[in-house]
């Protein structure tokens, strides 16, 4: 764990004066370091009933695939808005600065399904809560969140109550 702490990088004042904004780059860029991310993350869902996987553009799109990858699953994007080519559903949500919106495509999963949704931190919770509202609009189950990094001031871990959350770092 020390080792993928060594990882992320703070970078302050970015995108806006204020933030220190987690960089993951340095994990991505270390190819031992990245297996060992996928390979935590997944480690507490091997034989739990889980049918996909979902990620957050963008940066929930590495991490997710690769889990999505390694447990032979299928992977779903949930996107910026107006990206995904096909029939849409969308939801609206707050961000740790400004606004945004997450679209999925309306036919990335079924009633059956049950997700494991990834991205690669946890801030205010509200894109990993929007998330689920999406997810759940389609029919399917939540099974558990995961992130890479949790930064726990921010309390988001709140604002996904009632959802199993795991996070690999806690700063
Ligand atoms: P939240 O909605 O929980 O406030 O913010 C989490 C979302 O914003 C995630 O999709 C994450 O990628 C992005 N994000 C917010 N702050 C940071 C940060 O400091 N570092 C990284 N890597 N992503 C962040």
């Amino acid at each position: 764990m020390h080792r993928l702490r060594s990882k992320i990088r703070d970078i302050p004042d970015f995108p806006i004066p204020g933030i220190i904004f987690k960089d993951i780059t340095p994990l991505v860029k270390d190819p031992a370091a990245l297996r060992l991310a996928v390979h935590l993350l997944l480690q507490p869902f091997l034989g739990r009933p889980i049918t996909a996987v979902a990620g957050m553009e963008a940066r929930g799109f590495i991490f997710g695939s690769l889990v999505a990858w390694e447990l032979g699953l299928p992977f779903v994007p949930l996107r910026k808005p107006g990206k995904l080519p096909y029939d849409v559903q969308n939801v609206s949500y707050d961000l740790e600065y400004g606004s945004a919106m997450l679209e999925i495509h309306s036919d990335a999963l079924a009633d059956t399904d049950r997700v494991l949704l990834i991205d690669d931190l946890l801030a205010t919770g509200g894109t990993a809560k929007a998330s689920c509202e999406l997810i759940e609009k389609l029919g399917a189950t939540v099974e558990a969140c995961a992130f890479v990094v949790e930064l726990d001031f921010l309390q988001g871990r709140d604002r996904l109550d009632g959802y199993e959350t795991h996070s690999l770092l806690h700063f």
